[in-house]
């Protein structure tokens, strides 16, 4: 298990689905993609709490039709899902209802369905720590299907949500390498880095021996996948840079 340092906090519901920060999606969108190249993945959102309309305008961009996912019968027949980011304590209190979260542990434990969980999606997918951590007011009930223990509230308070470089590794780095290459009409972002943008973000505090780091801020493992469950502290949906949606539906 690798431990990661400690440190401050957050984001408020309103922060999670209200305007992006400044200068996010300054890049011109893309538009939908020409006839031919839309891609029939089966791709939903756990549309719910949170942000999950920036996540859905983002598969959109890619071509692929979101599904809004809020009733376990959603779940029949996807590939991929996003888990967004929002409040934990009450996206885990919907996972309690009619058997969703039962439903949607089978499927993603099975692997037949892959997830990006980001900030408070990633709580989810993930264990709460060894070592209990600051636990006060009310706890999400965690899926705790990948072996990542993760610290919410991490870095401090919602005042100290900070935008900051995610410095990319493993297959994820691999992946932005070959995007790098593609042509593209429009200023591609660095191959080797990510704008992470953390808002109340969580810590991934402990990472099970078959984790990979995908991505890190200030040395520490921000972005990481275990089989084909990948979890962000971050919120990539409220950039205009698409790869790590990409990578859930190219590599996952
Ligand atoms: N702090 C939030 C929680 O524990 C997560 C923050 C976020 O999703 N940006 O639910």
């Amino acid at each position: 298990m690798v431990s990661g340092a400690r440190a401050g906090a957050l984001c408020s519901r309103r922060d999670l689905v209200a305007q992006p920060p400044a200068g996010a999606g300054s890049a011109p969108d893309p538009g939908p993609p020409p006839e031919g190249q839309q891609r029939p993945l089966a791709a939903g959102v756990l549309a719910v709490q949170g942000s999950f309309a920036a996540h859905a305008r983002a598969l959109a961009r890619l071509g692929v039709e979101p599904r809004l996912v809020r009733r376990a019968e959603d779940l029949e027949g996807l590939r991929y899902l996003i888990l967004p980011g929002g409040e934990s304590t009450v996206l885990s209190h919907f996972l309690e209802q009619q058997g969703f979260g039962a439903a949607l542990a089978a499927r993603l434990g099975s692997g037949e369905l892959a997830a990006l969980g980001t900030c408070a999606g990633a709580i989810l997918l993930g264990r709460e720590p060894a070592g209990g951590g600051p636990r006060t007011g009310r706890q999400p009930v965690r899926l705790g299907l990948a072996p990542v223990e993760v610290e919410r509230n991490a870095y401090g308070r919602q005042l100290d949500s900070f935008r900051g470089p995610v410095e990319l590794a493993g297959s994820f780095a691999a992946f932005a390498a070959r995007l790098a290459a593609e042509p593209s009409p429009r200023a591609a972002p660095p191959p080797e880095r990510f704008e992470g943008v953390f808002i109340r973000a969580p810590r991934f505090v402990a990472l099970g021996p078959e984790v990979e780091v995908l991505g890190r801020h200030g040395g520490e493992p921000v972005l990481v996948r275990w089989r084909r469950l990948v979890l962000a502290a971050f919120h990539p949906e409220l950039t205009a840079d698409l790869r790590l949606h990409r990578y859930l539906l190219e590599e996952l």
